[in-house]
């Protein structure tokens, strides 16, 4: 029996490598041209750090997280999700206290979910966080950098959803206000929503059952019972992308799922990729850092799903290869496969970034050119031994008709240089 991935676990494969590192190049160039510097964090943080910044009832806390006893019996986790330990970090290292810190990072998250298109169970996101920055003049910007690289990529058909979760006075009263509106309609209520009624309703208003729909649409919205700084920086946001053209649509039903989020939140949804629409989703957290035991930071970031960002990508593009070949070199006989060594070598030196494949594993000279073909490369170097008597080598076109040029050892290089630019 061939051995599998676990569930929800994917094998990147080659073919699709070059568009994922294109994309992450292009995320990666934008922000660091806002400022952004990389940070690299461990895959697993002791459980505590997620339970205490997630918060204990959220999906992610509740039933997503792959939680493990170490040798030690200590608690740890994989992290599902960047924030918490770019938080930790930062309050590890004493980066935070009367500090601003622009930060990104890259990697997998794990999250035990149901496994369908766009979901996984290990998966991949480009995070990035400002930390010691007030807003909301960040919040824009963090905004405006999403729309830049919607534009260099040139994908289109996202929209922006934006919100306010209030500070945690206002949103006290307004849970409040949830509580009561939704346990005056508890018959309408799944078992989900009733078991969050009390500890968090806020919840309930991201659930994603078509049933509740009607009854989540008329429930009090956060908006009209925001303190007076929320409402002030929020127009202020709004006036911010006014300002930069970018248009968004103020959803006060987007409340994300964790629970640390207040003021800001906002998620760039697409309609092209079905069911799992959410492609870049972040917000605001000032009060986490002190949660997690810094001092008081206020801070924001955003984390953008790199497989829904490719399958976006290669709905309207096509794929980045890197795989193939530019030159296959192929030999016959002893002498010509050390010509076809120094050769390689040198093409390497002079080439860097061209990809070169010299024949291995020996072959009849037939076989060697069908490997080649195979390959998909661009060209073949021939050296025969007719060549090696000339001091010349073949250039074989392989993907089009035109005739093999013959081209003595010296010139080899140059045209390399004529036909790869
Ligand atoms: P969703 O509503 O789709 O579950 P989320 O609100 O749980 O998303 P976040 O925790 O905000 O997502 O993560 C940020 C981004 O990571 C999402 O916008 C999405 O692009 C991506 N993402 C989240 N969960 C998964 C997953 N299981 N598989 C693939 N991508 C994911
Ligand atoms: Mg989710």
């Amino acid at each position: 029996m061939k051995p599998k991935t676990i569930r929800g676990m994917n094998d990147l494969l080659p073919e699709v490598i070059g568009t994922w590192r294109y994309l992450e190049r292009i995320v990666i160039q934008i922000a660091e041209s806002y400022g952004f510097n990389e940070i690299r964090l461990p895959l697993i943080e002791r459980t505590e750090l997620f339970k205490r910044s997630i918060g204990a009832d959220t999906d992610i806390v509740e039933k997503e997280m792959y939680t493990f006893k170490d040798r030690n019996d200590e608690s740890i986790t994989l992290r599902p999700e960047a924030t918490a330990s770019m938080v930790r970090a930062g309050i590890t290292n004493g980066l935070l206290h009367n500090q601003q810190q622009k930060l990104w990072t890259m990697g997998p998250m794990f999250r035990y979910e149901k496994p369908q298109k766009g979901r996984y169970r290990q998966f991949h996101q480009f995070n990035l966080e400002a930390m010691g920055y007030k807003g909301p003049d960040i919040d824009a910007e963090l905004i405006i950098m999403c729309a830049r690289i919607w534009k260099v990529l040139n994908l289109k058909n996202l929209r922006l959803e934006i919100n306010s979760l209030g500070n945690q006075e206002s949103r006290a009263i307004y849970r409040n206000k949830l509580i009561a509106y939704f346990s005056e309609h508890k018959n309408e209520l799944d078992q989900n929503s009733l078991d969050r009624l009390q500890s968090n309703p806020l919840r309930i208003l991201d659930s994603k059952n078509p049933d509740m729909l009607s009854i989540i649409k008329r429930a009090p919205i956060m908006l009209d019972y925001l303190d007076d700084e929320s409402k002030r920086d929020f127009d202020m946001l709004r006036l911010l992308l006014d300002n930069a053209n970018i248009k968004y649509i103020v959803n006060p039903r987007l409340v994300r799922g964790l629970d640390y989020y207040n003021k800001t939140v906002f998620e760039w949804v697409t309609d092209d990729l079905g069911a799992q629409g959410a492609v870049c989703s972040g917000g605001r957290y000032d009060g986490l850092v002190e949660k997690l035991g810094g001092r008081a930071t206020p801070a924001i970031g955003w984390a953008m799903g790199i497989e829904r960002l490719v399958s976006l990508y290669e709905i309207s593009n096509e794929r980045v290869a890197n795989t193939v070949p530019h030159i296959y070199i192929v030999t016959d006989g002893d002498m010509a496969l050390h010509k076809g060594f120094d050769l390689a070598e040198e093409l390497r030196e002079n080439f860097p970034t061209l990809r070169f494949k010299l024949n291995m594993g020996g072959g009849s000279f037939k076989s060697q050119l069908k490997r080649a073909d195979k390959s998909q490369a661009f060209y073949a170097i021939i050296i025969g031994t007719e060549e090696m008597e000339n001091n010349q080598v073949g250039f074989k076109p392989l993907r089009n008709n035109e005739a093999q040029v013959n081209v003595s050892f010296e010139d080899i290089v140059t045209e390399v240089k004529k036909i790869f630019g």
